[in-house]
């Protein structure tokens, strides 16, 4: 018997990057999974084939997680295909990056929207089922930008750091009713959004880790398949760094 037999994932922003390790960490349990993603459809598609190929029931749903009604119905068409969500892990984000002097109020509200806002209500459409089956697992991706700030990114490092307190806040508010609400703050990770880096500050922030390296989606995905357990029911409230020593908090 696998740790998440016959659960049911929904992993936004599941098709590129952290998020599509987080689909096949949760599918190698045994979970079936819900691929959330706003505009890659190939991507997403090639996904859930991947996840299909580990024996597990596998769908792509194109939503923008900052659009209430997108949500709503991303949610109710995950209930028709799989049953209701168990595990949410909270994964897609976005950057729009400019010091705070030279930003726009559409870069601010654009990141706050997909960030903040996104997560939050999803995880509004899903809570219900969690509580009514006595059962759930809800996990926010923030960043150590939430938590040290970071040179660029005030929109969101807002949005990363309202991620924390919101956790906190949902963690006491459901771990009566058998849910565990947790965050995991990466570091720098090899993926798209770290392409968007110029190589310099790449290489500061290599010497700035000491570990020495950036990321790997997988070792992120590891720690998300660790929350989701039955292992970690104790666990809640918290944010767990993944970030090779970059920020011990
Ligand atoms: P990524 O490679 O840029 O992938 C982003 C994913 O989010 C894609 O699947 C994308 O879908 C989806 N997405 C973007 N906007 C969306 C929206 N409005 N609605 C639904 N889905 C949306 O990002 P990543 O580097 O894997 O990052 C994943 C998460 O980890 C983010 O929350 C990010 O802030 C956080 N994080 C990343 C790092 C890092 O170093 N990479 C560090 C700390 C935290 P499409 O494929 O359709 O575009």
């Amino acid at each position: 018997m696998k740790l998440l037999e016959n659960k049911v994932s929904l992993v936004t922003g599941g098709s590129r990057g952290i998020g599509r390790s987080i689909c096949l960490a949760l599918a190698s349990e045994g979970s079936h999974v819900a691929v959330n993603y706003a505009s890659h459809d190939a991507q997403a598609n090639e996904v859930c084939a991947m996840l299909r190929d580990k024996g597990v029931k596998a769908f792509a749903y194109r939503a923008n997680i900052a659009n209430d009604d997108e949500n709503h119905r991303m949610v109710e068409q995950i209930h028709k295909d799989l049953g209701p969500v168990s595990i949410l892990v909270n994964n897609a984000g976005i950057t729009r990056d400019r010091t705070f002097v030279k930003m726009t109020y559409e870069m601010w509200k654009e990141v706050l929207d997909v960030d903040l806002t996104g997560p939050a209500m999803v995880t509004h459409e899903v809570l219900k089922d969690m509580i009514d089956n006595g059962w759930g697992r809800v996990v926010f991706m923030t960043s150590i930008v939430g938590q040290t700030g970071n040179f660029g990114q005030s929109n969101y490092a807002v949005a990363k750091g309202g991620l924390i307190a919101l956790t906190r806040t949902l963690a006491r508010e459901v771990a009566r009713k058998g849910i565990t609400v947790n965050a995991v703050a990466p570091g720098f990770i090899e993926t798209d959004m770290t392409a968007e880096v110029p190589p310099q500050v790449l290489d500061k922030v290599r010497e700035a880790t000491p570990v020495g390296r950036l990321g790997k989606p997988d070792e992120i995905a590891d720690a998300v398949r660790f929350l989701c357990s039955p292992g970690a029911a104790y666990i809640t409230g918290e944010v767990i760094n993944v970030n090779g020593g970059m920020y011990m908090g």
